[in-house]
């Protein structure tokens, strides 16, 4: 059934909000900003046509606040919420709260969330669709012997991991079984205080994996199609920091069944929307199904440059009960994209978060390169949110046009102010693992060095400037660290 969609509201902040309301007014829809009270000066605030203020800044005290978000609506006429990535993206009962206030959620039903939004109960919902998995255990442990046994039976190492996770956090490598109750018990506590559940299950941890995601579409008519792979091996504490499509690894053969594996997936779940099953890939080209991802993915823009697809003007289409208007035959990756997430981060301290003012902020610009952020000079990087500064993602013919690209985006992008992962990103385009392809998700592990993106300079110089950079970050980190744990707990427990 058609629905008529005039006016959305975007429950999010920074480069997401600014992102989907862009498209929405090229499709000539009004939009509504939300805003918490560090945020009120904000390019997502200034673009939209109305704003409303959530409250103030904590999360859980503004843009976590679904009933004050679905008031607003109704206040002010609005048809349908876009719920961008994070805070309230993955909540079920905020989806339902939103359609039975008769507005339209952009994004797959409450009941799709649910089958998706655990991993065990994900696991189960595709059991009977013939897709890979890792070994393991599908249902959560309570009886430690029983989970031991189990342990020994996949054998080490093996990976337990929190059933509601999500943003990285919630897991736990064991090398051996004499670990293994003191990890699963700091395992099942570090659940329940990030996620409000303990729930833990156990996987066979794959040495050397390549984390490979496929973006999937379905319509309200039933018809589901793949937009083929995002490689996205680089990461830092099981997050995700350089994502590329199409993956350097795969053959047309494997993406064909993985994109197949993955339409099976949300056909499982009866998915609407844009979505992202991730899987695992070894070093022969199997593939293991991890999660599905029921929302609009960070690193979506790689997907839209090499499809030229507008994903969020397919959602919004896709909602408003539209068909697709294509099938996968008609689809076809051109080109090469990457996206370097740009992080108020110090890459020459372990990624750790830097706060502060952007006291200069100047974008690259020229042929192939996209830039999706939400802030601007002088704006200070609020504590209470991610960290991530904007996306930067380039556009070439080929992966080598497409580093090289990035590389020159790096050069012109220019910030003081804070640390980030720009020299990092110049780091990866420069490495022979990346560049020949041959690489996984322990890259920065193997051969990430701080003072690899550190000037350079003679080696008496190049200490001072590391154990000064070490000092100050020390002081630093002891606010950081603290701020940070709290934003995400916050952030995912209200899932
Ligand atoms: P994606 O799966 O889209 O690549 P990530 O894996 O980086 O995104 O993060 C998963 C989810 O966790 C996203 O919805 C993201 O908004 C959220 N997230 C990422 N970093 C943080 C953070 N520092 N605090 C809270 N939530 C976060
Ligand atoms: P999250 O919900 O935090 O995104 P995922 O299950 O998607 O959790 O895993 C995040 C990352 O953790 C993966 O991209 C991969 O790097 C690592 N990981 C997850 N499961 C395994 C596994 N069984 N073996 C090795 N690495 C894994
Ligand atoms: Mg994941």
């Amino acid at each position: 059934m058609a629905k008529i969609i005039k006016k959305i509201l975007v429950a999010n902040r920074g480069e997401i909000a600014l992102r989907v309301m862009r498209s929405a007014k090229e499709m000539g829809i009004k939009t509504v900003a939300v805003y918490s009270e560090a945020d009120r000066k904000a390019p997502h605030v200034v673009y939209a046509d109305e704003a409303v203020l959530l409250g103030p800044a904590p999360s859980s005290q503004s843009y976590l606040k679904g009933d004050r978000i679905i008031e607003a609506c109704i206040k002010l006429g609005v048809d349908a919420i876009h719920p961008g990535y994070g805070f309230l993206s993955e909540n079920a009962d905020f989806a339902q709260a939103v359609a039975d206030a008769g507005l339209v959620f952009i994004g797959p039903s409450a009941r799709s969330m649910q089958m998706m939004g655990n991993k065990l109960a994900a696991k189960h919902a595709v059991k009977d669709f013939n897709i890979p998995m890792v070994p393991g255990l599908d249902e959560a442990i309570a009886d430690i012997s029983k989970a031991k046994r189990v342990a020994q039976e996949v054998g080490f190492p093996i990976l337990i991991k929190a059933a509601a996770g999500g943003g990285g956090k919630g897991m736990r490598v064991v090398e051996k079984m004499e670990d293994f109750e003191e990890q699963m018990n700091l395992a099942v506590s570090e659940a329940t205080s990030s996620f409000g559940d303990g729930s833990v299950f156990i996987e066979k941890y794959i040495g050397a994996p390549r984390h490979i995601e496929i973006q999937v579409l379905g319509d309200t008519q039933g018809n589901v199609v793949y937009l083929f792979e995002r490689e996205c091996s680089i990461q830092r504490r099981h997050q995700k920091l350089v994502e590329e499509a199409p993956s350097a690894l795969l053959t047309p053969d494997v993406r064909k069944a993985m994109g197949e594996a993955a339409v099976r997936v949300a056909k499982a779940c009866h998915y609407v929307g844009a979505g992202t099953v991730e899987f695992l890939c070894d070093e022969n080209l199997n593939f293991y199904f991890l999660e599905m991802n029921t929302r609009l993915q960070v690193e979506h823009p790689v997907t839209e440059m090499i499809t030229g697809l507008d994903l969020v003007r397919e959602q919004i289409r896709i909602a408003a009960g539209e068909p697709l208007g294509y099938s996968q035959e008609d689809l076809s990756i051109r080109g090469h994209a990457i996206e370097l997430r740009v992080c108020a981060e110090d890459p020459t301290n372990n990624f750790t978060p830097d706060i502060g003012q952007l006291k200069t902020y100047r974008r690259p610009q020229g042929y192939g390169v996209r830039v999706d952020d939400g802030m601007e000079e002088g704006m200070e990087i609020p504590v209470f949110y991610d960290p991530m500064i904007s996306k930067l993602v380039v556009y070439g013919a080929t992966r080598e046009e497409a580093m090289d690209r990035m590389k020159r985006a790096i050069e012109e992008y220019q910030i003081t102010g804070v640390a980030t992962t720009l020299p990092f990103g110049t780091y990866v385009m420069n490495h022979p693992a990346f560049r020949s392809g041959q690489f996984d998700t322990n890259f920065i592990k193997h051969h990430y060095r701080p003072e690899d993106v550190l000037p350079k300079g003679n080696d008496q110089e190049l200490a001072a400037i590391l154990s000064a950079a070490e000092l100050d970050k020390k002081q630093l980190s002891k606010t950081n660290d603290t701020s940070n744990t709290n934003g995400i707990s916050a952030w995912k427990m209200n899932r």
